[in-house]
């Protein structure tokens, strides 16, 4: 299966920034075609700049878009909040839901991220459903408890083909910390997942379920070539074209 390649850019940057990253990446691809080849790459960025990057990306269609998040409502009075409409307005294909900054920093819960996927799916965009574990799980050894009911109760019900989700297991201590987790332990929590999403998804062996905690160039290689792990999702190192292409190179 292809493996796809993720930015989350979180709330970094300007509109002047996400164009000049936007343009260095595809200025690199131009050159380094062989990484199409093998990855696709995603860029989401704040919200506020999406429209930045599709300029952006104008004559270039194999770099795709999405956003950080998504409203559980199709519309009306929810100040702030964008809809799933929207964003298939805007041109993405992506939406990142659950991330475990929104569910520690906005108490997200599982069956608000689960609601958040349906509108995405309704709305044609794949939902890139985030989970993983605390350090502290971790260390009492609930990891596998954590994440399973996390994909039981975050997971829409109305899934009829793999292309309609990708899962990203992320643990939290790995978020952000320069810590990775091993790559033992990553292929066991991924195959541990696909196992686990048997009952949910038709064709689990073609579920995209990618990894991110710190994933850079030194680690990327090691990482993606675990047999499950069908990708990462990057937060800081896809701020810059060189290491975000060098994790794509990488596959
Ligand atoms: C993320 O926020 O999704 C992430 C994986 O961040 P980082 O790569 O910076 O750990």
């Amino acid at each position: 299966m292809k493996k796809l390649i993720a930015g989350n850019w979180k709330m970094n940057g300007s509109s002047d920034e996400a164009r000049a990253l936007v343009s260095d990446i595809v200025n690199k691809l131009a050159v380094d075609d062989d990484i199409l080849a093998r990855a696709d790459v995603l860029v989401c960025p704040p919200a506020l700049y999406i429209h930045d990057v599709r300029h952006a990306l104008y004559g270039f269609p194999s770099v795709t878009f999405g956003a950080q998040d998504v409203s559980e409502h199709e519309g009306g009075a929810f100040t702030g909040d964008l809809s799933a409409g929207m964003l298939k307005d805007t041109g993405c294909s992506y939406v990142i839901i659950g991330h475990s900054e929104r569910r520690q920093y906005h108490e997200e819960s599982n069956e608000q991220v689960a609601k958040k996927a349906e509108r995405a799916l309704s709305n044609d965009l794949v939902p890139i459903i985030c989970v993983g574990e605390s350090e502290a799980e971790r260390d009492a050894g609930a990891a596998q408890d954590v994440v399973g009911k996390q994909i039981t109760e975050s997971l829409p019900t109305t899934l009829q083909s793999f292309h309609q989700i990708v899962i990203a297991y992320e643990p939290v201590w790995a978020i952000g910390t320069g810590k990775t987790a091993s790559r033992d332990d990553v292929e066991a929590m991924h195959s541990f997942i696909r196992a686990h999403l048997k009952d949910k998804v038709p064709d689990v062996s073609k579920v995209r379920i990618l990894y991110g905690g710190s994933m850079k160039p030194e680690n990327a290689e090691e990482l993606l070539a675990c047999p499950n792990v069908d990708g990462g999702l990057i937060g800081g190192a896809s701020l810059s074209a060189e290491s975000f292409l060098a994790i794509a190179k990488a596959v």
